[in-house]
C-alpha cells in the first residue's frame, strides 16, 4: 500500500510510524484498524530495568534447541522438502521455512532467548516489519512477535512482543541489536464447546527482560495480517510453531515446561 503523504510528514515528525494500515478493518473493542499507523507506540521501558533472563530448563521441561540442527525437536512447516534450522554452540537460526515442534503442547510455561539477525544493526533498509521479523506460533495458530524495535518502529500492534494484528505491548522492551532479549511466557490455551464455539480463549503472558509486556491478555483469535480472524475449532494441544519471514533471527535455551494436567 501506498503510504499516504500526511502520515509520512507525521512519521518525519516522529508522531507516528510510517508503516501501517488505515483500511482494514476495527479490532474488536477498540478505536483501532489491524495495524493502524497511527496507533501509539507504548513508551520505551526503563534501560536500567531491562535484562535477559538466562534461566536454564527446570526439571520436567522440555528443551527444544539441541544437537547441530532442529531435526532432533523440530519439522519443517513445507514437509519432507522443508529445511531444518542449524544450531551451532546452542544458537538456532532462522533459515528459510518456518518450524514446528514434533511434541504437541497446551497450557504451558515458556522460556526463550533471541537476538536481531547479524549485520542487520548496520544496515539502514533494514527496518520496520523488516528488521529481524520472527514470531512464536502457540498452537500453530496464535503469534507473539518477535522483531527488534531496538531502533526502528513498525505499527504498534506488529511491534516486538505485540499479539499479532492485535494488542501491542504494554512497553517496548527492547535490548539494543544484537544483544539478546528474553520472553518467559505464561500461555492459556483456548477451549471450545460441543458446537465448536470458542468457549474461553487463549490468553497469554509476557515478560521480556524482566518487564511484563503483555498481562492476561487474551487473544481475539488466530493471527492474521491485515485482519482477525475468528478463532476455529481445535484440538486441545498442538506443536509449537517458529515463523521465518526472510531474516535469520537466533534463538537459544528454548523450553517449555507443559502445565500438569489437571485432575479430572
Ligand atoms: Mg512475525
Amino acid at each position: 500500500m501506498r503510504t499516504p503523504a500526511y502520515l509520512l510528514l507525521l512519521a518525519a515528525a516522529g508522531l507516528v510510524a510510517a508503516e501501517g494500515y488505515t483500511d482494514t478493518p476495527l479490532i474488536p473493542g477498540t478505536q483501532w484498524h489491524v495495524h493502524d499507523s497511527a496507533r501509539p507506540q507504548p513508551p520505551r521501558a526503563d534501560k536500567e530495568k531491562l535484562k535477559c533472563n538466562l534461566e536454564k530448563a527446570p526439571a520436567g521441561a522440555v528443551e527444544l534447541i539441541t544437537g547441530t540442527d532442529s531435526s532432533a525437536n523440530w519439522e519443517p512447516d513445507n514437509g519432507a522438502k522443508g529445511k531444518h534450522w542449524p544450531i551451532r554452540d546452542g544458537v538456532m537460526f532462522a533459515n528459510g521455512n518456518g518450524i514446528h515442534t514434533k511434541q504437541s503442547f497446551g497450557d504451558l510455561t515458556l522460556h526463550v532467548e533471541w537476538r536481531s539477525a547479524e549485520g542487520y544493526d548496520k544496515n539502514e533498509k533494514k527496518k520496520g516489519q523488516g528488521n529481524s521479523n520472527s514470531g512464536i506460533f502457540f498452537m500453530r495458530t496464535y503469534e507473539l512477535q518477535v522483531l527488534d524495535c531496538s531502533r526502528t518502529e513498525t505499527y504498534a500492534d506488529g511491534m516486538t512482543a505485540a499479539i499479532y494484528g492485535q494488542q501491542p505491548p504494554a512497553f517496548n522492551a527492547c535490548n539494543p541489536s544484537r544483544e539478546w532479549n528474553s520472553y518467559d511466557v505464561q500461555w492459556t490455551a483456548p477451549t471450545f464447546d460441543e458446537a465448536g464455539k470458542v468457549a474461553t480463549k487463549a490468553r497469554i503472558t509476557v515478560v521480556m527482560n524482566g518487564v511484563k509486556v503483555q498481562d492476561g491478555v487474551e487473544y481475539i483469535g488466530p493471527s492474521s495480517h491485515r485482519k482477525n480472524p475468528p478463532y476455529a475449532k481445535h484440538a486441545a494441544q498442538l506443536p509449537l510453531g517458529l515463523q521465518w519471514h526472510g531474516d535469520v533471527v537466533e534463538f537459544r535455551n528454548l523450553w517449555i515446561l507443559p502445565a500438569a494436567k489437571a485432575a479430572k
